[in-house]
């Protein structure tokens, strides 16, 4: 069969954080923010499963930001007093604020993985978790420590993210991914030290070896250049590198226009999440554009390859509209289920 599933995140109750921007601050304090979280993850299992998706995630409800949520727990970064750098190659702005490395970055201990078990039990469908790629980590922080250039702070990430996957692993994650938009921008890199990095970070972990990259969420700066970028050939040079390296599962956009989605026969044999939705904008899709996007993936990946999946996380949508798309997601991937006799 299809599989359903989302890229990661979704969007904050609004009694929990402002909606429809990232990074906001939280609305509770101490345990009322834990209770406030538990309720928001809760939430959001139900919906996942009213939907029908086939693996779920704790929508990030713990995290305000999908790198820096992790990092902050492990020592020597400061995500509170930022620091700018040209980030992302300056494709959204020349400067963007970071988080500070300002001494040794150890892992001391599970970040994940309570939140992990609080998700295992409360659903017993298989559960995804979302941890940053330690390229897209270096390219969200700035070495005023050592100095270091991303591709050594990259490594160091990778061994933090390697002990973090192996606990969220041996504590029952089935799919474990790391989210790496850099993938799409920086390609030499890529080559030269991303992969290499990826398979420090997954090295001997056990659960599914995912990897989600995407063109970004649908923020106003994103869709700006989206709307004047006319290269979309970056998955063409990445994917035959993630196709011959260890991860299983890759996650990317195909719903947002411009890309074509022969693409994905270089992952041919692997797991490919097929971005049918896209996070851009606010309009739902019918079930019928879902299944024609799945439809014509068909080509170049077995059926039992493809999960369909959003462009990229929802955290920037409305509450409903995710809902509405999660919705169509599965509908859509049935239509086609249907259509091959699969149920
Ligand atoms: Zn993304």
């Amino acid at each position: 069969m299809i599989r359903t599933t989302i890229a990661g995140s979704l969007p904050k109750p609004t009694w929990l954080a402002d909606p429809g921007v990232l990074y906001a601050p939280w609305r509770l304090e101490g345990p009322r923010l834990r209770e406030g979280q538990d309720d928001a993850v809760q939430l959001w299992l139900d919906d996942q499963a009213r939907s029908g998706l086939d693996i779920v995630t704790d929508g990030e409800q713990r995290r305000r930001h999908y790198i820096w949520g992790f990092l902050q727990g492990l020592t020597g970064i400061d995500t509170q007093t930022l620091a700018p750098r040209r980030s992302r190659g300056g494709r959204y702005a020349e400067q963007t604020p970071v988080a500070r490395i300002l001494d040794e970055v150890t892992w001391t201990g599970p970040v994940l993985v309570d939140a992990l078990k609080f998700v295992k039990r409360h659903t017993d469908r298989p559960v995804k978790v979302t941890l940053p790629g330690p390229m897209t980590a270096a390219d969200s922080t700035v070495d005023m420590h050592r100095q270091r250039d991303d591709a050594d702070v990259a490594m160091i990430f990778a061994a933090a993210l390697n002990r973090e996957a192996r606990a969220l692993a041996e504590a029952g994650a089935d799919v474990i991914q790391l989210d790496e938009p850099c993938f799409n921008i920086y390609l030499d890199e890529v080559r030269d030290w991303g992969i290499a990095a990826l398979e420090r970070a997954f090295d001997g972990v056990t659960a599914t070896r995912a990897l989600h990259v995407c063109y970004g969420y649908g923020i106003e700066q994103v869709k700006a250049w989206k709307a004047n970028n006319r290269e979309w050939t970056h998955y063409l040079t990445t994917l035959p590198l993630i196709a011959a390296s260890s991860v299983q599962q890759v996650s990317i956009e195909t719903a947002a226009p411009g890309l074509d989605v022969a693409c994905i026969e270089a992952m041919r044999g692997k797991d490919v999440m097929l971005g049918v939705v896209s996070v851009s904008t606010e309009g739902v899709e019918t079930p019928e554009i879902v299944a024609s996007r799945l439809r014509r993936a068909l080509d170049y990946s077995d059926h039992h390859h493809l999960i369909g999946c959003t462009d990229c996380g929802m955290v920037p949508l409305s509450r409903d509209v995710a809902r509405a798309k999660m919705r169509a997601l599965t509908q859509g991937a049935a239509i086609v289920n249907r259509e091959l006799g699969l149920i």
